[in-house]
């Protein structure tokens, strides 16, 4: 079995003298010399972690976290490095938000750290009420201030709607508002919206407080609703070229079909431990799974009846046992994909946009079987079923 392959050459528990990158080379059968750079540097003293005590990368501690409030959203972009759209749900509760905050506090600290919250989705204003508790009862709570909140500005349909919430988001400390524009998003919101949205915002949070995702497609705005498929890959490559995105997610499904691709093999030995490990950032859903920052639908953990700080600890001694995770960190997407070849997975004939175009193709295979079902995960960030 492939997780019995992997845990066999990755030796957790073994307490060994440090020589990373021979045992790392062991892991991703490759030549130390021919390792990628961000496995041969040690880990920094703010990253070391139970782990740490063998040759193995280390964990770094968490400090940036995205709750992921919802998976609805009004849209369905091309670019979601999730799945999300009117048909999806996953809502988080206030109190399950503000029990998750706190952990996720608790855990910066005990690493002499200050946790950085920001809340996203799906579409974080679906519900304004919930969002807005959330929020309020962080701050009664005592916990962090929240960094930033990301809209897509779907809800801001006239000034004086928007100008309320933007009053009370400035009221309860909110640092910053991250709003989207792009050809993928004017799809299905119209930009008067976006207009209104940073317009009030700067006013009311002032202009360091505003954040626009992207200010060249904000100054030559497109509108893309009921566009042919035709216009809208068009204006799709076009805003790749300009902000080239993480395929992954729906971008994974959608964007290849519009960018050069190359085999397999071309991704070989591109560890992933960087962004699996060491990014210090992590998104955490309604169910709890904890996702590293960019790699949505790997789950590290679950914090289901234990604590953020339970499943930092576990993850910190125990990564090399979860066989996904073994898998990206020892070798990248491609040695997932030779992982996914002994559950019968085969490789694209016409190849691959990037590295993370393979791995949510493999994960996707996978997780239509039901293998690794704890590793790869929830549906929301999968196409099917
Ligand atoms: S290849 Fe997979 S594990 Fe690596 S960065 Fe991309 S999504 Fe994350």
């Amino acid at each position: 079995m492939p997780t019995t392959l992997i845990a066999d050459r990755i030796r957790v528990n073994r307490p060994q003298p440090r020589a990373g990158p021979v045992i790392l080379a062991r892991m991703a059968h490759a030549d130390p010399g021919r390792l990628p750079q961000e496995c041969m540097t040690p880990a920094s003293p703010d990253t070391v972690a139970p782990s740490a005590q063998t040759d193995l990368p280390a964990l770094a501690p968490w400090e940036f976290a995205g709750l992921f409030l919802t998976y609805w959203c009004n849209a369905r972009c091309a670019f979601c490095y999730v799945h999300s759209g009117p048909d999806r749900g996953g809502d988080m509760s206030i109190a399950r938000a503000v029990e998750l905050w706190r952990s996720l506090d608790r855990l910066a600290g005990s690493h002499g750290k200050r946790m950085r919250i920001h809340l996203a989705g799906g579409e974080p204003f679906r519900d304004w009420p919930r969002l807005a508790g959330i929020i309020h009862a962080a701050r009664q709570a005592g916990l962090s201030p929240l960094e930033k909140i990301e809209t897509n500005a779907f809800w801001a349909t006239d000034d004086d709607l928007t100008r309320s919430r933007l009053e009370l988001l400035d009221a309860l400390g909110v640092e910053k508002l991250v709003i989207s524009t792009d050809a993928y998003h004017q799809e299905f919101i119209p930009f008067d919206r976006v207009r209104r949205c940073v317009e009030i915002a700067r006013r009311v949070l002032g202009r360091p407080r505003v954040r626009v995702r992207w200010w060249d497609a904000y100054r030559r705005p497109v509108d893309l609703r009921g566009a042919g498929l035709e216009t809208r890959y068009d204006a799709y490559r076009r805003a790749f070229a300009r902000h080239r995105e993480r395929l992954a997610g729906r971008a994974a499904q959608v964007l290849p079909a519009l960018l050069p691709r190359y085999p397999a093999e071309h991704f070989a030995n591109q560890s992933c431990a960087e962004s699996v490990l060491r990014s210090r950032h992590v998104h955490i859903d309604a169910y709890g799974h904890i996702f590293p920052g960019v790699c949505s639908g790997i789950v590290l953990g679950r914090a289901v009846g234990r604590t953020v700080e339970d499943v930092w600890n576990d993850v910190a001694a125990n990564w090399a046992q979860n066989p996904l995770v073994a898998a990206v960190v020892a070798g990248g997407s491609f040695e997932l994909m030779r992982q996914a070849q002994t559950f019968g997975y085969q490789a694209l004939p016409d190849g691959y946009a990037d590295k993370c175009h393979l791995c949510t193709h493999v994960r996707q295979f996978l997780f239509e079987r039901g293998v690794w079902p704890e590793a790869i995960g929830p549906a929301e960030c999968y196409a099917s079923p």
